[in-house]
């Protein structure tokens, strides 16, 4: 007996540490190639519209990081932010995002918005911030159009750090969304002690529209934007049948694949110059 729980045990840990190194072994290269990557011909920004209801006006987009490897493997953003923040390379990384992001929001016509995230690092470092607001001002894009979206485990490890980095992005004029709203353990502290203009409902609660619970916890939240005077959009809209219950919630922004998935700058660029709606 004993020496089958042994083996038992043995070849568990076997097969536990080869997954455990195989995943360490590809985040290091993951790493490697993020440190030796040209950031401006690797990365590319993608936009997702913003879309007004019920006319379905495109008021804006948000950014979306894009990584291709020389080898020309895709690797998404769930995956390299964390990697980015872990090594320090997310302070050059979100900059060149950003600048890049402006650039070609600016060369659209019309008065975009653009929504961009930053991370907990990013928020919490005020040589960031100083950066990203001469990003705007180098572009001359006016600052009330730019939204940077955020998240509250973003700002629960350093809160006064986040909160003094966060006064100075409203100061300069710029609008503060917080992001994934209703998945986070404290969303309505947060709500109301940061300086917060936009709520951004979590697609989760969109998936389940047809559960009168959570059409009740949207019709809420919407309320609550409403009674504090904030903004809300709505992530994640994927069919036609989930509009038609948001637009009797009086949702007024919404986001998702069923208006468009993030679109490489060129597309959104040509269809700018066709229609402003989706
Ligand atoms: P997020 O900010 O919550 O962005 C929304 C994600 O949902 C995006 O995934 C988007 O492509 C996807 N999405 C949009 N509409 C739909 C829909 O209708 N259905 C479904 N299932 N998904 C939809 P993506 O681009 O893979 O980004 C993942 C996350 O990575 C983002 O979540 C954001 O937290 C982070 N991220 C992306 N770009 C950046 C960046 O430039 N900087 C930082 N710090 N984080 C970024
Ligand atoms: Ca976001
Ligand atoms: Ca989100
Ligand atoms: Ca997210």
């Amino acid at each position: 007996a004993l020496y089958n729980s042994k083996t038992t045990t043995r070849g568990r840990t076997t097969v536990y540490s080869s997954e455990h190194e195989a995943r360490i072994r590809s985040e290091r290269a993951i790493e490697c190639a993020l440190q030796s990557a040209d950031l401006s011909k690797e990365f590319q920004v993608y936009f997702q519209p913003i879309v007004s209801l019920p006319d379905r006006t495109v008021i804006g987009f948000e950014a979306l990081a894009r990584w291709q490897t020389p080898d020309l493997n895709w690797i998404c953003p769930d995956t390299f932010i964390p990697i980015a923040e872990r090594t320090g390379l997310i302070h050059r990384l979100t900059l060149s995002l950003f600048d890049t992001a402006v650039r070609q929001i600016k060369s659209l016509p019309g008065e975009l918005g653009l929504s961009f995230n930053l991370s907990a690092h990013d928020i919490t470092s005020p040589e960031t911030v100083g950066s990203l607001l001469d990003v705007i001002r180098r572009h001359q894009y006016d600052p009330r159009l730019i939204t940077f979206e955020i998240t509250e485990t973003a700002v629960i490890g350093s809160y006064e750090a986040a909160e003094t980095c966060l006064q100075t992005l409203r100061e300069a004029g710029v609008k503060l969304a917080l992001d994934d709203f209703g998945t986070g353990y404290s969303s309505l502290g947060y709500l109301h002690r940061l300086p917060i203009d936009c709520v951004k409902i979590d697609r989760s609660f969109v998936s389940g529209l047809d559960d009168p619970v959570a059409k009740g916890v949207v019709r809420s939240i919407v309320n609550l934007c409403q009674s504090m005077r904030m903004l809300c959009v709505v992530e994640g809209v994927e069919e036609a049948s989930q509009l038609d219950v948001l637009q009797s919630l009086q949702c007024r922004l919404v986001q998702g694949y069923h208006f468009s998935p993030a679109l490489p700058f060129a597309e959104v660029h040509d269809g700018a110059h066709k229609t402003g709606t989706v």
